[in-house]
């Protein structure tokens, strides 16, 4: 099996191996493509992005990369853009990954994924000990941040449930995260099945959930598997466990990049050879 993953950390964030690391394990993989998405600045939050200093080294290395190892496996250059981040040259890049870490709240921006004692303390002091609450705006801020970032995929939707703290059966929850879901997929059809939190020991199950899966399919969106690695070791972390629940949902194909376009790849168990 042939993979491929478009969203991957380095050292320019808070990533564990450099670009070359990460390009010369996905070429020990055998992987077709590899995709640098390294966190936008924040100037509210440095302790996880890449800093502004760095960002023309952090693109002139990946395109440099890119050329010398262009005979052994596609490079992509993408940024992952937070919606309280600004992006500037967008043209610079391949792609943009749109996703939302933060909500706002009455003691400022609070992060959505930091800490398990984090989220524990944002749903104490600012929604009154309801994580459904939480949830509920942070898919409002998911949904006023995507129309405005017009991503080229969409990142972790339900990254809420990062923790495993709030209730995903909970009526209410699901429908703020499926009017989350109908918003962003009107201004971008192409969404990540993202097993970041697994290769990190924060889930069993990547996002979005099944019941998103199922929505997802329902409005044609399109799914494109993705690591949100942070160690090279970890570049297609549990796509063999996340194909098989896309099939169990019903879903036939995933997208790619290759040769510069998005590519549609059928996933039947029998047909599957490169992604
Ligand atoms: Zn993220
Ligand atoms: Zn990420």
């Amino acid at each position: 099996m042939q993979y491929s993953n478009f969203h991957t950390h380095t050292t320019y964030s808070d990533g564990k191996n450099s670009v070359r690391e990460n390009i010369e394990a996905a070429i020990a993989s055998s992987m077709s493509a590899l995709g640098f998405s390294d966190h936008s600045y924040t100037d509210f939050d440095s302790r996880y992005c890449i800093k502004k200093d760095d960002l023309p080294r952090y693109i002139e290395e990946i395109r440099k990369l890119g050329r010398e190892y262009a005979d052994r496996i596609e490079i992509y250059l993408g940024y992952e853009l937070d919606g309280f981040a600004k992006l500037e040259n967008r043209e610079l890049y391949d792609y943009i990954i749109g996703d939302v870490h933060y909500v706002r709240t009455n003691t400022g921006l609070r992060d959505v994924d930091m800490s398990r004692d984090e989220f524990i303390d944002v749903t104490n002091t600012c929604f009154g000990g309801d994580s459904i609450a939480f949830a509920k705006e942070y898919y409002s801020v998911y949904a006023e941040c995507i129309p405005q970032m017009r991503p080229d995929i969409l990142g972790h939707i339900d990254l809420v449930t990062k923790f495993g703290l709030v209730d995903e059966d909970d009526r209410r929850y699901r429908s703020y995260a499926i009017e989350a879901l109908e918003t962003a997929l009107a201004v971008c059809p192409v969404i990540e099945m993202n097993s970041g939190a697994i290769s990190r020991g924060y889930r069993k199950t990547p996002y979005p959930a099944p019941f998103l899966l199922k929505e997802i399919k329902e409005r044609g969106g399109k799914i494109i598997l993705s690591s949100d690695s942070h160690r090279s070791t970890d570049l297609t972390c549990a796509f063999d466990d996340c194909l098989e629940i896309l099939r169990a949902c019903g879903i036939g194909s995933v997208v790619a990049f290759k040769g510069g376009k998005l590519e549609e790849f059928g996933i039947s168990a029998r047909s599957v050879s490169s992604i």
